[in-house]
């Protein structure tokens, strides 16, 4: 009867079919398939929602991370301060430019970084800090940068999962996620918030210079064309995606609400259940759901997970296994951190269905597919 995934992409598709097809095509008729007039558009409209001076395009998520801290002209072994309850992407580009990964611990209610751990981690080699904005949770910025502001180190808000999302300050100032460190970056997957149809990425700034320097790392190192003053990379937006993203920016407002109303009624119909804490929602974030994670008590989760499974109700584990385990950081000394928060979510987390197309008939399916499975598991 219902045919449910985590994300559907095709229903959304539909409701934009003519003006995507459209906008594909024009970039068709033009063949301006590489740094055509909708990437420079699309990084000028992006920069304009998000409140940010420079947005530079990529070709993905883990290179828009990967470009940023080749900005920053780092040497083998310097310490950069991340959480390990993040997707891969956000460490592996620090063991790939042969950093030291350093993991803290995560805050059990917001799974975003703890801040007492990032304050006791940081030394004299810390030369960079990268809050994860995890599910469409803001990580607590405003003491993440007082603490960077204090050791003077530079700050890159890894944004793949909250663009749309933003964060309030104490005196009531309000910023988008991404916008609020030196750097920020961020995925257009398919099925994060912002997603293209294909590959795509960004970074933000409000600094002229490091704008400059991310846009040449980019594209080979070069400002005029064959003349290349530093080692870059290839990482380009490319035309169609632009076209597509510039068409579902104008949606991404309501997209964001459209998470924040599924995860309004799973909060509502899984509250007072004991095997089951619904995710936080801090003052301080304007949370945007990337995800919608459970954590699951005094019951099995894997069993849990099956059960849904069973009922052909979708789930997934974000993540199996947090980063500081992974045996691609065996040798960066992953293993030797002690994350007892990281370690207790890596068993109990689960995510649900959440996307922007979700009817009330599939979310009341899903709920009391939950309910009635962790009944029968708890007796
Ligand atoms: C998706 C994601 C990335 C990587 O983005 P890609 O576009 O897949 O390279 C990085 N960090 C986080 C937290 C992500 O969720």
């Amino acid at each position: 009867m219902f045919n449910l995934q985590m994300v559907d992409l095709k229903r959304q598709y539909a409701k934009i079919k003519t003006e995507v097809d459209a906008a594909i095509q024009n970039v068709l008729d033009s063949t301006a398939f590489i740094g055509g007039p909708d990437v420079q558009e699309f990084g000028k409209e992006l920069a304009q929602y998000l409140g940010v001076k420079h947005v530079i395009p990529c070709a993905n998520g883990t290179d828009a991370l990967q470009i940023a801290l080749m900005a920053l002209d780092l040497k083998p072994g310097d310490e950069v301060i991340t959480t390990s309850f993040t997707y891969i992407a956000t460490v592996e580009v620090v063991a790939l430019l042969r950093l030291k990964p350093v993991f803290v611990d995560v805050d059990a209610d917001t799974f975003t970084m703890n801040i007492d751990a990032l304050r006791k981690a940081i030394t004299p080699n810390t030369k960079a800090i990268i809050p994860v904005h995890l599910y469409g949770q803001a990580a607590n910025m405003e003491p993440v940068l007082a603490i960077a502001k204090e050791h003077n180190i530079p700050v890159i808000e890894d944004n793949a999962q909250a663009i749309g999302g933003s964060y309030t300050f104490a005196d009531g100032t309000k910023k988008k996620t991404g916008t609020m460190g030196l750097m920020g970056t961020t995925s257009f997957f398919p099925s994060k918030n912002l997603g293209c149809y294909g590959d795509g990425g960004a970074m933000f700034t409000n600094d002229d210079a490091l704008a400059e320097k991310l846009k040449m790392i980019a594209n080979h190192g070069q400002k005029v064309r064959y003349y290349h003053e530093m080692v870059g990379c290839n990482s380009r937006l490319d035309s169609i995606q632009a076209a597509v993203l510039r068409i579902k920016l104008k949606h991404l407002d309501e997209y964001c609400d459209a998470r924040r109303a599924v995860a309004d009624y799973y909060d509502n119909a899984f509250a007072g259940n004991e095997h089951l804490i619904t995710p936080h929602r801090p003052a301080y974030s304007h949370h945007v759901f990337h995800q919608y994670t459970l954590q699951v008590k005094g019951i099995n989760r894997d069993a849990l997970a099956a059960a849904l499974t069973e009922r052909k109700i979708p789930n997934m584990l974000y993540y199996p296994v947090p980063c500081h385990k992974q045996n691609m950081l065996k040798e960066f000394g992953g293993a030797d951190f002690v994350l007892p928060v990281t370690d207790m979510l890596q068993d109990c987390v689960i995510s649900l269905p959440i996307h922007t197309e979700l009817t009330e008939a599939e979310l009341k399916h899903i709920t009391t597919n939950v309910l009635e499975a962790i009944a029968q598991l708890a007796k």
